[in-house]
């Protein structure tokens, strides 16, 4: 029988990065050995006592369905660490819906607070996926475009002026994948006041909200003029090394987190039990996290230095400055003449230099590409040293 998309995914893209990640797949099969910048997780591994910690729970019988939202103790636990942060020190655990990754989460939010004739304000380049979820709701994904002279950043005046009567929210993303930029407390505090005043809901993801190289990251709780409109979306892939467990949570008001819960409860029900007792020690055990993190953190800092001087001899490419996350932004626009620069430059680059990089198309900006440096210093530091000659040379 034919397939025929229904109208949900008729308008879903495959990701944009797939070419090159499967030519990259072939190279590598063919024995062609590469250098791999395309990935957009730690490469640790998880610490140890988190790991262990998730088989004294499996010991224990952590093998069973959890309430869906989530169990007790891990959501105490997310409510303690957001009221570290959120001054009123209210945030309580009815509020945080633990599900399978913050991926999971951002859906959850877009599909319970979006639908038909909503437009989203999304500052872009963005993570490719915000585009899929709105538009997965039904909803109208509205790029609004970074300033080149602000790291690629959005101001409060330009979503103002984005917005129309239709505009019913609006997701942001500090440290940002793919460029790396960390927005200001100012800019966020500018950004989140408009928002309360127009009555937008805020999906803040702060995925990569502790992986900050100078000075810490603002989060969106210590600037937001209210909670009522805000949903701060957070997990422990990135900044604990657990990409693999699948765990994130949303912060939400009660109402938003009720029909979250209940959205998710007849869709996947709860995120593994066993993960959550991984994510349990990893917010738990601060003094033990800390150090990991810290110690993760230092080496994604030294790399992005590394990076940094490995393209001081190359003044003509231009890349945002790397503050956050591990990611490196490169301006590649007019290569080869080509439309679609990214990707033409990625294409080159894959198949004369053995770098994989990700053409920015897949994030709504094809006159750039994302490099990743979470890798091995030595990896990080050849291959953006490739990328820059072929930059250069065209
Ligand atoms: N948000 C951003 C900006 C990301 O880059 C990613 C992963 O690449 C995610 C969310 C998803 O993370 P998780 O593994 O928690 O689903």
């Amino acid at each position: 029988m034919d397939f025929r998309p229904s109208a949900n995914i008729a308008r879903l893209k495959e990701s944009a990065t797939l070419a090159v990640a499967a030519k990259a797949r072939a190279l590598k099969a063919a024995g062609i050995p590469l250098l791999d910048l395309g990935q957009g997780e730690p490469d640790f591994d998880t610490p140890a006592f988190i790991r262990e910690a998730a088989t004294e729970a499996l010991a224990a019988g952590a093998t069973r369905y959890t309430a869906t939202e989530g169990i007790l103790p891990l959501r105490e636990a997310i409510a303690a660490d957001a009221n570290r942060l959120w001054g009123p020190g209210d945030v309580s655990p009815a509020e945080v819906l633990v599900s399978n990754g913050s991926k999971q989460s951002l859906f959850n939010a877009c599909f319970c607070c979006f639908g038909p004739g909503d437009e989203v304000l999304i500052p872009t380049p963005a993570w490719t996926s915000y585009y899929e979820m709105v538009t997965l709701a039904r909803a109208t994904p509205v790029p609004v475009m970074g300033d080149p002279a602000n790291a690629l950043k959005v101001t409060a005046p330009q979503l103002a002026e984005a917005a129309t009567p239709q505009t019913r929210g609006l997701m942001l993303n500090s440290p940002c994948n793919p460029t790396g930029a960390v927005y200001t407390r100012d800019e966020l505090a500018a950004i989140l006041a408009l928002a309360a005043e127009r009555g937008w809901w805020v999906l803040a993801d702060e995925i990569y909200q502790r992986i900050s190289f100078d000075g810490p990251a603002c989060a969106a709780l210590e600037v937001a003029p209210t909670r009522a409109n805000l949903i701060v979306i957070n997990g422990v892939a990135k900044a604990y090394a657990m990409t693999g467990w699948r765990i994130g949570w949303t912060i939400a008001p009660p109402a938003v987190t009720r029909a979250m819960n209940a959205f998710q409860s007849h869709t996947t029900s709860n995120a593994a039990a066993v993960s959550q007792h991984a994510a349990l020690a990893a917010l738990a055990r601060r003094d033990e996290a800390d150090a990991a993190v810290r110690t993760m953190v230092a080496a994604f800092h030294r790399r992005r230095d590394a990076v940094l001087a490995a393209l001081a001899p190359f003044p003509a490419v231009r890349v945002v400055h790397p503050a956050g996350a591990f990611y490196l932004y490169v301006h590649v626009g007019g290569f080869a003449g080509a439309a679609d620069a990214g990707a033409a430059f990625a294409t080159r680059l894959l198949e004369e230099d053995q770098v994989a990089v990700v053409p920015g198309g897949a994030f709504l900006t094809p006159d750039w590409v994302r490099a990743s440096y979470a890798t091995t210093e030595a990896i990080a530091v050849e291959g953006v040293t490739r990328l820059a000659r072929r930059l250069v040379a065209g």
